[in-house]
């Protein structure tokens, strides 16, 4: 790399699905008066790319034709009102670092992916979901102003008022419009740090849906970790669960459990031993069904507690696959899905189910909409598991579906489109200087 960038060619800037492997060129600023020299450095001469913690599993978050900037050290709280809930954050703070500090205050993220250890702006960038959209929607729902640099060096703010178009394709605008600054965002008000949480396990798929119905109404959170597996299929845990108000505002420590210090062997997960796994894991919630109160690191962030577990899947890394399909056709498009892993042969370790609510985002990419989840990860067999996948794909396209670009690095430009309608649009607003290996692939 020319001696005058600040960009370094760097070989292990992996997503978390570890399968795509090229370098990057990475920066990595700590104030934000760095950035506007990033734009104009001879490494990112082709493009440019803000990104967070790499909690994207595909290559969304990767930009090898150009340079990526890493926002992590952008990790600087602006403005927080423990009064109103309003919090003022730099990109790259992180959920974690903002739970520890509004936690004690007595406030909580408005929604929250399964991960704490994802930023501000990987988190608008996606416009992510939690186990509470039904009530709350996506994240992009609570977000009331964005700091945004385009590549030409301006600097925009974004409302739902103020550039409302620009604001709308950068609510999971895949980093795509400009580098997002600074979010702005409205947290929720919470009673304690725990939660009262119920755990039903489940024998079938009309069980699921029945539990899914009862539940929207009376429960704030729900999800389901499903059974894929021929000998369990259809089976699985349903969770559901509301804030207490005993007001104790402990927020999580910086500990983890566990590390997983090296890669397992890719042939650890098969399907014995996930069968294995799926059979312990069920029989195990079967014995601790019922309720129980739970921190909320245990209940929204339990894979939190070993880090870097993405190791698990062994060198060649993992796939994910999460679709979205609509109330209409949402029963028979999980039952065939289902039915496909099943009879695949292969083996999804950790398969999550869930119901969106109708609560619009005012995202132009939004992947969330009215209907039905299914998260699944794979470990990478090759052209196995992409024909699987193809598979998979061919379903959720029947049923009217859309699948889930934070979780992918495979998807044809045929089921990008058809998911989201709306992307010539969206193409306009994209900002000539950003590109990524997502985007080369869906619009190039
Ligand atoms: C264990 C686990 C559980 C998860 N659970 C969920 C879930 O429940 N719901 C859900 O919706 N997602 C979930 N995800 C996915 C994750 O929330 C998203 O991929 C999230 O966007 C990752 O944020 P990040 O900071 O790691 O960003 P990265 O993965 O580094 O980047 C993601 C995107 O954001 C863009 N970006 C990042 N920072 C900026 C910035 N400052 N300006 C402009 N663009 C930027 C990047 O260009 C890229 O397009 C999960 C991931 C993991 C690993």
């Amino acid at each position: 790399m020319n001696a005058a960038s600040r960009f370094v060619e760097r070989g292990d800037v992996l997503s978390w699905g570890r399968v795509v492997r090229r370098p990057q060129r990475l920066a990595r600023p700590h104030f934000a008066d760095e950035l506007p020299a990033l734009l104009d450095d001879p490494a990112a001469t082709d493009s440019l790319l803000a990104i967070g913690l790499r909690r994207s599993y595909g290559d969304s978050g990767l930009n090898s034709e150009g340079a990526v900037i890493d926002m992590t050290g952008l990790d600087h709280f602006i403005a927080f009102d423990a009064g109103t809930g309003l919090l003022r954050a730099e990109a790259g703070v992180s959920l974690s670092q903002v739970l520890q500090l509004v936690v004690p205050k007595g406030w909580f993220l408005p929604t929250t992916p399964g991960t704490r250890f994802v930023t501000l702006g990987g988190a608008v960038a996606n416009d992510v979901h939690g186990k509470n959209h039904h009530r709350a929607g996506s994240m992009g729902c609570h977000v009331t102003r964005l700091g945004l640099l385009r590549g030409d060096g301006e600097r925009l703010e974004l409302s739902p008022e103020e550039n409302a178009g620009l604001f709308a394709a950068t609510i999971g605008g895949l980093g795509l419009t400009g580098v997002i600054e600074w979010v702005e965002l409205k947290l929720a008000k919470i009673g304690s740090a725990f939660l009262d949480v119920e755990i039903i396990p489940y024998g079938s798929l009309d069980e699921f849906w029945a539990l899914a119905e009862e539940s929207t109404e009376r429960f704030e959170h729900t999800v389901a970790w499903a059974d894929c597996m021929p000998a369990g299929r259809g089976r699985g845990v349903f969770s559901r669960a509301n804030w207490t108000y005993e007001g104790d505002y402990k927020a999580h420590g910086d500990r983890a459990w566990k590390n997983m210090p090296v890669d397992l062997p890719g042939f650890t997960l098969n399907k014995l031993s996930v069968s294995a796994f799926n059979e312990f894991y069920f029989r195990a919630h079967r014995w601790k069904a019922g309720r129980v109160r739970q921190h909320y690191s245990v209940f929204f962030y339990p894979l939190d507690a070993i880090h870097n577990w993405n190791r698990l899947y062994g060198k060649r890394g993992m796939l994910q696959f999460q679709c979205v399909v609509p109330w209409a056709s949402a029963r028979p498009a999980m039952d065939a899905l289902m039915a496909a892993i099943a009879q695949s042969g292969q083996a999804s370790f950790l398969t999550v189910l869930k119901t969106f609510g109708d609560i619009a985002s005012p995202g132009l990419m939004s992947f969330p909409r009215p209907g039905a989840t299914l998260a699944l990860d794979f470990p990478n067999r090759g052209e196995e598991t992409l024909a699987l996948m193809g598979r998979l794909d061919a379903i959720t396209r029947e049923a009217g579906g859309a699948l889930y670009p934070a979780k992918d690095g495979r998807m044809s430009r045929e089921m990008f489109r058809l998911s989201f309608p709306r992307w010539e649009e969206f193409a306009q607003a994209k900002d000539p200087k950003m590109n990524s290996d997502f985007w080369r692939r869906m619009a190039a």
